[in-house]
């Protein structure tokens, strides 16, 4: 792991003392003596998380902590405090400044390691999510996000509590279940079951789990897909040293001691739903751009770039396992008169519905997109000649025979399509050959009158 992390302390011997250590497992260490170098640091994108002292003089830790969280270039660098006192009051201080965690000097060195190399793992995490969201700044993204800006509603947060021991989960919910709608979860099977269903933002268990191993419990859910992101938060007794440490290499996000104190336990989950609100707000980003990217927003149906890149990967295996492939283009006939004679709004509506009806009349393994302006294709593996012909003559009959009902239902339009059929010929056949003799076939249909079907054997 070769990791950069910054390390800030007035004192230089201790700056020394935390960089030989990092320096021994292979991190890149940086260093500053103070906030605002450490400020300037961050800014630049030199590092991946911060070892920040709090008892500094002009800018102590919490300050810089919390810039640093308020700063949308920023705010995703995990932070550690290391802090000479450790009260919980210091530690809710922290984390309400947006620190991930706390090291009490003199530091231990397991837990050094064992947490920074957790939180560069949960980083890397984020890192490709946030770099695949990048990519869609057209959407709106470059307004994302310092995470501690994000503002939620407790009561809408759902908290999945994992413990078997009445005596030890009361407490938990005692001080959870006032704002949060909090589910308990005895058996941990079922708790996996329910986190991978129920739309949890975060899991809270308990590493004294006595009929199921905890730390299983934590490794499926990270290897569950569903789960893979959902932030868990550990709760561990004070000779649970070893267990903490398995666990957040396992990827748990964060853990608790008992005996525990309710504003710190409210502080670690509000920084844990921060966690999965971010990560879900980028998944969405992505997955909105993801979307955009390959349909056709009039429609819905997929775009031309999309057909593009797959009737390629069609053809490759129609080829490969000697199956027939077959598509048709299709075109509204005169749709320019339909515009001129009602408007463009009324030419959009047509073309919606238009779609509408092909989806209606194709399988969902066939590929149907809109190729152009009123021109669509349908793409349709494991189908011959004849069967494709047959598809086409339903699609056009049916539009022949029904009016397209418009302008709410105002006017009648009787409308017509034109389609041209191709298959695929054999192993030297191509996708271009494919839409080009489609494309001949409907040139031939238009030219022969409209309103009819042509295959390319026959055109
Ligand atoms: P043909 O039977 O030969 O296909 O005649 P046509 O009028 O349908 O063909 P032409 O290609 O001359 O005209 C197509 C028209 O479709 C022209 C264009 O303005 C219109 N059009 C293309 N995209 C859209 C759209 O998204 N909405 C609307 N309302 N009209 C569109
Ligand atoms: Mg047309
Ligand atoms: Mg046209």
């Amino acid at each position: 792991m070769t990791a950069r992390i910054l390390v800030v302390d007035d004192i230089a011997t201790n700056v020394k003392l935390l960089e030989a250590r990092l320096m021994a497992e292979y991190f890149q260490v940086l260093t500053a003596s103070n906030g605002r170098d450490a400020l300037e640091i961050c800014e630049k994108g030199l590092c991946d998380l911060v070892l920040l002292d709090v008892m500094m003089p002009d800018m102590d830790g919490y300050e810089v902590c919390q810039r640093l969280k308020n700063n949308p270039k920023t705010s995703f660098l995990p932070v550690v405090m290391i802090t000479a006192l450790d009260l919980p009051e210091d530690r809710v201080k922290g984390l309400e400044c947006g620190a991930d965690d706390f090291l009490t000097k003199p530091v231990n060195d397991l837990a050094l390691i064992t947490r920074v190399k957790s939180l560069v793992r949960l980083k890397s995490l984020t890192d490709e999510l946030r770099l695949r969201a990048h990519t869609s700044k057209d959407f709106g993204l470059e307004k994302l996000i310092s995470r501690n800006s994000l503002e939620f509603e407790p009561k809408e947060r759902k908290i999945l509590i994992v413990d078997d021991l009445p005596s030890s989960y009361e407490k938990v919910v005692h001080v959870l279940a006032r704002d949060h709608s909090v589910t308990v979860a005895t058996d941990a099977q079922q708790a996996l079951f329910r986190a991978a269903e129920e739309g949890f933002d975060v899991v809270v268990v308990s590493l004294a789990l006595g009929e199921y191993d905890p730390l299983r419990f934590c490794s499926h859910l990270r290897s569950l897909e569903r789960t893979r992101l959902l932030p868990i938060l550990a709760i561990a007794d004070y000779e649970h040293e070893m267990k903490i440490i398995r666990a957040l290499d396992l990827g748990v996000n964060d853990y608790i001691r008992r005996p525990i104190d309710p504003n710190e336990l409210l502080a670690r989950i509000h920084s844990q739903i921060k966690r999965k609100i971010y990560n879900d707000l980028l998944g969405d980003s992505i997955q909105q751009s993801i979307e955009m990217s390959v349909r056709d927003g009039l429609t819905g149906l997929h775009n031309r770039r999309y057909l593009d890149s797959y009737l390629g990967e069609m053809v490759k295996s129609a080829q490969l396992n000697d199956k027939p492939l077959s598509l048709f283009i299709c075109d509204i006939d005169r749709f320019k008169l339909v515009n001129d004679r009602h408007g463009h709004d009324v030419g959009d509506e047509v073309i919606r519905e238009f779609s509408g009806r092909i989806r209606k009349n194709v399988r969902n393994i066939d590929i149907a997109c809109r190729y152009g302006g009123e021109e669509f294709v349908v793409a349709m593996p494991d189908t011959d000649t004849n069967l494709a012909a047959i598809v086409a003559e339903r699609l056009r009959s049916e539009i022949a025979a029904h009016p397209f009902i418009v302008a709410g239902g105002s006017k009648q339009l009787p409308i017509t399509v034109s389609v041209g059929v191709s298959t695929l010929q054999g192993v030297d056949d191509t996708q271009s050959k494919l839409i080009k003799r489609a494309d001949t076939a409907l040139y031939q249909a238009k030219y022969n009158g409209r309103n009819q079907v042509m295959s390319d054997h026959a055109a």
